[in-house]
């Protein structure tokens, strides 16, 4: 049974597939899944007894050499046990050992330091040199990966679904990220900060992966482990940052399950609020930044974002803080009318993210008046100086912002009723249900909407 409460160890593989796994009945895939699943409990309850100390992120650490920054990897060996951290097979500086995985595992190690350091200046996941150490030929069969806290730990996979995870750069990438994420903004694992974290180490995988074959943002393929099914498995990796919800759909994984858009949010206990789920949405925000910015994505998209994790985010951030943390940084790197930040604005608004920036886009009218929806779907908008409004409508008006009535209102909804959109300087912006208002307000609302009609929007 999986136990709900107990903090789940940040696998690339997620819990709800490796139980799906369990449960299709393959000859070896599924006994390994439920092996692994075990292993992850256990060195949870390991975990739960002996907690990692979050600041000290430094494990047996080799020197650090002054002077120019360079990684400094270490990649052991399990040898198919799952003791941690095996035998060191191959440090910093040494020759390749033969090993597919080991030497696969440094070259990933490298090739995210490299990215950490040349796109955003800063020397390992701490900005401090932290060694970069891994364990591959973890368990046997094992089927995940994952960051310890200390160390990046590989399974080999079954072999029927899983391939392996070290060849996968995005992999690698990604879960060092999660070190990048707990040694700045810290975002609690679950929920909405949990799918935050889930995001922005996906953000930082494909961009390892996007660094190291210099591609642009156009030439990506923007996948989440590419490579680490095998050809059996119907899928081309574990999750799309393009279209979220079709990296797979599988007889014996299922389908993606994630949302690309907040109207499709997965609300559910499962997978700590649905971390590896609903980070979908905040994937496919990144990836629209870096399609409408176009170049190297780890470029200016890569710099807002770090901007946005590392300037003080705080740990509890949802979507929508991040959201306009990354709005934040943008206007303050390329200034607020770029299109750096109109690309940020633009895509958390079309992941549902943010409302669309209407009242901004309009922020020099006193007072807008829209009426969307009935019969023939259309809109009708008014906007208006308040000087032009009569004085007895003028007083009207200010007395039912002043009163909080329309923000009463606006928290109900009625499904296809007409909506009228009311904003009033920077007072009010509130959307309310026709059927709710008042005679009174409607008829001031209709008088309104006759003062300045304005041409259907098309
Ligand atoms: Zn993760």
């Amino acid at each position: 049974m999986t136990d709900p409460h107990a903090p789940v160890r940040r696998g690339i593989v997620p819990p709800y597939l490796l139980e799906q796994l369990a449960a299709a009945g393959m000859p070896t895939a599924s006994t390994v899944a439920e092996r692994t699943l075990g292993l992850d409990r256990g060195i949870r309850a390991e975990r739960q007894a002996t907690p990692v100390p979050r600041a000290g992120l430094r494990p047996e650490a080799p020197a650090r050499i002054p002077g120019e920054p360079a990684p400094h990897r270490v990649v052991s060996d399990a040898q198919g046990a799952t003791t941690l951290p095996g035998t060191q097979v191959r440090a910093e500086g040494e020759p390749p050992t033969g090993d597919t995985a080991a030497d696969q595992a440094y070259d990933g190690l490298g090739a995210a330091w490299r990215l950490l350091l040349e796109a955003f200046g800063r020397d390992s996941l701490d900005g401090a040199g932290l060694p970069l150490l891994a364990t591959v030929h973890y368990g046997e069969d094992y089927a995940n990966a994952f960051w310890d806290g200390t160390r990046m730990v590989f399974g080999d996979g079954d072999g029927e679904v899983f391939a392996g995870f070290t060849s996968a750069i995005d992999v690698i990438g990604h879960e060092l990220g999660h070190g990048v994420i707990s040694s700045t903004a810290d975002l609690v694992y679950r929920d909405q900060p949990g799918a935050l974290n889930e995001s922005i180490a996906d953000v930082l995988g494909s961009l390892v992966k996007q660094h190291s074959l210099g591609q642009s943002a156009e030439e990506a393929d923007w996948l989440i482990g590419s490579g680490v099914f095998t050809p059996q498995v119907q899928g081309e990796a574990l999750r799309s940052m393009a279209a979220p919800g079709t990296a797979y759909d599988d007889p014996a994984l299922g389908k993606d399950p994630q949302p690309a858009h907040m109207r499709d949010f997965v609300v559910t206990r499962d997978d700590l609020g649905g971390v590896h789920i609903n980070s979908g949405i905040p994937n496919k925000a990144f990836h629209l930044v870096a399609t409408a910015i176009g170049g190297h994505a780890w470029e200016a998209p890569g710099l807002i974002w770090m901007d946005a994790l590392t300037g003080g985010l705080p740990a509890t951030a949802d979507f929508a803080t991040f959201a306009a943390a990354t709005e934040a940084a943008a206007a303050a790197r390329y200034g607020d009318d770029s299109r750096e930040a109109a690309a940020v604005r633009e895509a958390w608004s079309a992941v549902g993210v943010t409302e669309r920036p209407a009242a901004d886009a309009h922020a020099q009218e006193a007072v807008r008046v829209a009426r969307t929806g009935g019969m023939l779907g259309r809109t009708r908008a008014a906007v208006l100086e308040l000087e032009v409004i009569p004085g007895d409508d003028r007083e009207r008006l200010d007395t039912l912002v002043a009163s909080g009535t329309l923000e009463d209102l606006g928290a109900r909804t009625l499904p296809d009723a007409p909506l009228w959109r009311v904003t009033v300087e920077t007072r009010c912006d509130v959307t309310v249900a026709e059927p709710l208002l008042p005679e009174e307000v409607l008829a001031l609302f209709r008088r309104l909407l006759e003062l300045g009609d304005e041409p259907p929007a098309t």
